[in-house]
Formats: structure tokens, sequence, C-alpha cells
């Protein structure tokens, strides 16, 4: 079983890959994650990657793939992958197409969590008195829901036509948006 989350900033796709990779047994690979390792860790690439991070834009899609290449090789991970803001792009889409298929795996659904800029605006101000992330203030929230809009619109399109999608509403309680969750991933198993 491999899904795809796709969401705006805030839409709530980290805590909902938490819970499906517990609930499943899966492996959570979120490229966000990975890449403010980088960050933190003051790695060349890092240092590379972290104005374009903290404005808002996408990193190039050769960084992301180089990244996702070392997760989706190793055995450990194999089908039991939940990818966490990767595909962000079309090319990108097609890339993990083929590194997929050169792996021998495929993606079983794609989830989709919708919500309004103003929900984006209000949580993600939550959450940076939680987290304390750089790219966590509104100026850089709204930027990302237009580079999410932008940049994704593309790669859910594919996706529909592959009939993998399925839309979820994003604004109910966090518990409700588990329990449906649950029932697509369950029907899907069969
Ligand atoms: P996220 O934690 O998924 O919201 O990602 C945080 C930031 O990391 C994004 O705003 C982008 O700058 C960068 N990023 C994460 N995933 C990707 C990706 N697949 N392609 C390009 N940039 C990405």
């Amino acid at each position: 079983m491999n899904i795809i989350i796709f969401g705006p900033p805030g839409a709530g796709k980290g805590t909902q890959s938490k819970f499906i990779v517990k609930k499943f047994k899966l492996y959570q690979l979120s490229t966000g994650d990975l890449l403010r390792n980088e960050i933190n860790n003051k790695t060349k690439l890092g240092l590379e990657i972290s104005s374009i991070i903290n404005s808002g834009e996408l990193v190039s899609d050769n960084i992301v793939s180089n990244l996702i290449e070392k997760f989706i090789s190793n055995d450990t991970y194999k089908n039991k992958t939940i990818f966490d803001g990767y595909p962000r792009t079309l090319n990108q889409a097609k890339n993990l197409d083929n590194l997929l298929k050169k792996y021998k795996q495929k993606i079983n659904i794609v989830l989709k969590l919708s919500v309004s800029l103003e929900t984006v605006k209000k949580r993600i101000m939550e959450r940076q008195a939680q987290e304390k992330r750089a790219d966590d203030n509104e100026d850089v929230a709204i930027k990302r829901y237009q580079t999410y809009e932008k940049s994704c619109e593309p790669v859910i399109d594919y996706y529909k036509h592959s009939n993998l999608l399925k839309v979820i509403n994003g604004e109910a309680e966090i518990s409700e948006i588990n329990s449906e969750i649950s029932g697509l991933i369950d029907a899907i198993k069969g």
C-alpha cells in the first residue's frame, strides 16, 4: 500500500499522515521534513535551500528527486509509504511514476485535503506559536498556499485521470477526517 497525501500548508497532512502511519503500519516520507533536517543540520544542501523554503517557493525537482529515490529504493519501505508533500509538480509526479516502476511498486490511493485560505492562515498562526517553523508566518503562508494552488493543480488533475484521487474536507474535525481516511483505505485493501 502506497499513499499520496496532498493539501496546502496547514491542511493537516502531517497530522493525518502520522495517524495513517500508526493505524496501517506505513512509513511517512515527508519531503518538507527531510528538507528541514538538512537546514537544521546546516548541510551544504541545507544552506542552499533555506532561503527558498523561507520564501514559500518550491525547491528544485532534482533536489527532492534525489531525496525520495533513497527512500523508494530501500526495501524496508517497499509498498509501505505515505508520500507527504511529494509530488508537488507534474514533473515530480512523472518522476515518481518512473521510480515506482523501477522499484516495482505503485500508488494505491491519492488523498487530497481541501481547506480554504482563511483556515490555512488561522492554522499556520496557531502552529507558529507551538512549533516555531521559520516558514510559518502569514505572508509566507499566503505565498505557500498560492504556490500549492499553482503547482499542484496539474498534479491533482493527473491523479484524477488515473481514478486514484479522493477529495476530503480538511475543514472537518481531526477525528472525522481520521475515520473518513480509514474507510477509504480499508475499502481499497478489500
Ligand atoms: P511542507 O512541510 O510539505 O509544507 O514543505 C515545506 C517547504 O519545503 C515547501 O514550502 C517547499 O519549499 C519545500 N518542499 C517540500 N516538499 C517539496 C517538493 N516536493 N518539491 C519542492 N519543494 C518542496
